[in-house]
């Protein structure tokens, strides 16, 4: 067993950073292969708080490959800070950073555009996108106007092909921005000079390199961005993000075939949370939902808003594992939630039929409490467990609700955000 993708199986936010940095232990490469900076991982190493939005988190790992793949797209000024930071921090010392030639670049008019539309967009239209350009820039793509880190190597294409998007852009901007934005080839073009010069001993045939890796046994590590009801397919539509979150979009994105993927992890954290605009029926708006947000610093990596807070939707969860074929869970911030003096989990919703994705909002979900839940030490017996035996049986017993309603086993534990605050149940590789 050498491949193995991991997604989120909410809305982003499970926890991902910390599964993939405790997993990427195990890996010799660790690849990225949809989103863009719109992602925020957090990884805490030794106590100290990393963030990363493009930089896959084997990162923390010399030796481990990282490799961002052709289905992100590609903000080249975030992305040389981003590494220059890790840099300072002690990694990436060893050439172990690889970008696809075909991953798509996010342009400064790509970033005006979804700040000008979030901004001044008609009421009721409005993502909650985090403004990075990710949006727009898969807009190009799919419009076959996209401009791919390839192409930044080519500066008579690169102008023919800025040349078209000015085309298509500038009326827009114009219209948005009432002139005050304007699309400046020249402008973009010397830009580009300098991040070919920065990306070029970087970029290669990223699915090639994949494939070589796959075939020679090494330990791959897949990893997803955002979660599976933000997929842009099969997600809480419009509401959700511009690219795929699913394990099924791992090959499209990498370029390699399905029959190469080992495994799928899905993860879940404890309860729910959501940040941006669209359906989520299990949200508590009450103390317990500030109480919840306040335990588990619920506010959004990449741009610090505060997320919606809820119970765990099984019913979700469920659709999400299908989703992606799932073969193991990963639950996260055990310990944030047995914080709570009381807690819950959706299992269903009135009227007994599960709704489609489209029918979420205003669907009523159906609450049933968790027993044994309140007592007084039962956060400090979950942070301090390794193995799940030493897990209080309250907690336990959750877990194994959550594994039977959704059909998928247990593969993964996490007690706290700390490396050693991981029990894992399956080896992974
Ligand atoms: P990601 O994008 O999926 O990695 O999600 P976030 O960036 O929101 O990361 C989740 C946050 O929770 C980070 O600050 C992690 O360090 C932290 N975290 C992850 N797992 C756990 C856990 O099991 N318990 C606690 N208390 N914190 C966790």
């Amino acid at each position: 067993m050498s491949t193995l993708v991991v997604v989120g199986a909410q809305w982003g936010d499970e926890g991902k950073g910390k599964v993939v940095d405790a997993l990427a232990s195990r890996a010799d490469l660790v690849a990225r292969y949809a989103g863009g900076n719109n992602a925020g991982h957090t990884l805490v190493i030794d106590g100290r708080k990393i963030v990363t939005h493009l930089v896959p988190s084997g990162c923390a790992y010399p030796g481990t490959l990282c490799v961002l793949g052709a289905g992100m797209v590609l903000d080249p000024d975030v992305f040389q800070a981003e590494v220059a930071d890790l840099q300072a921090g002690g990694m990436l010392q060893g050439g172990e950073l690889r970008v696809s030639l075909d991953a798509h670049v996010i342009f400064s008019y790509h970033r005006a555009l979804d700040g000008l539309r979030e901004d001044r967009g008609r009421a009721g239209a409005k993502i909650g996108t985090t403004r990075r350009g990710i949006g727009p820039a898969y807009e190009s793509k799919a419009g076959r106007r996209g401009i791919r880190v390839r192409d930044l190597f080519d500066p008579v294409r690169l102008r023919a092909r800025l040349e078209l998007n000015q085309e298509f852009v500038a009326p827009e901007l114009e219209r948005l921005g009432g002139g005050e934005v304007r699309f400046d080839v020249d402008a973009e073009l010397a830009r580009a000079a300098g991040w070919a010069a920065w990306l070029r001993p970087l970029a290669c045939d990223a699915g090639a390199l994949i494939d070589e890796a796959i075939r020679a046994g090494r330990r791959v590590l897949i990893e997803g961005a955002q979660g599976a009801l933000l997929d842009l397919d099969h997600g809480t539509y419009p509401f959700v993000t511009s690219s795929t979150t699913l394990a099924g979009g791992a090959c499209a994105g990498l370029g390699i075939g399905p029959t190469a993927i080992d495994k799928v992890w899905g993860i879940t954290k404890a309860y729910a949370t959501r940040v941006g605009a669209g359906p989520f029926p299990s949200r508590l708006d009450g103390a317990l939902g500030d109480l919840l947000r306040k335990a588990g610093d619920e506010y959004g990596a990449t741009t610090g808003r505060p997320r919606d807070c809820g119970w765990l939707d099984l019913p979700a969860l469920r659709y999400a594992a299908r989703c992606n074929g799932l073969t193991g869970l990963c639950v996260t911030k055990l310990d944030v939630l047995a914080t709570l003096p009381e807690a819950a989990v959706c299992i269903g919703y009135e009227g007994g039929v599960a709704p489609g994705v489209d029918e979420l909002e205003g669907a009523r979900p159906v609450f049933a409490p968790l027993e044994g839940w309140g007592e007084p030490d039962l956060a400090a017996r979950v942070k301090a467990a390794r193995r799940l035996e030493e897990l209080p049986v309250a907690v336990r017993r959750y877990l194994d609700r959550i594994c039977e309603f959704t059909g998928v086993p247990l593969a993964l534990v996490s007690v706290g955000a700390g490396r050693d605050q991981t029990i894992f149940i399956d080896e992974a590789f």
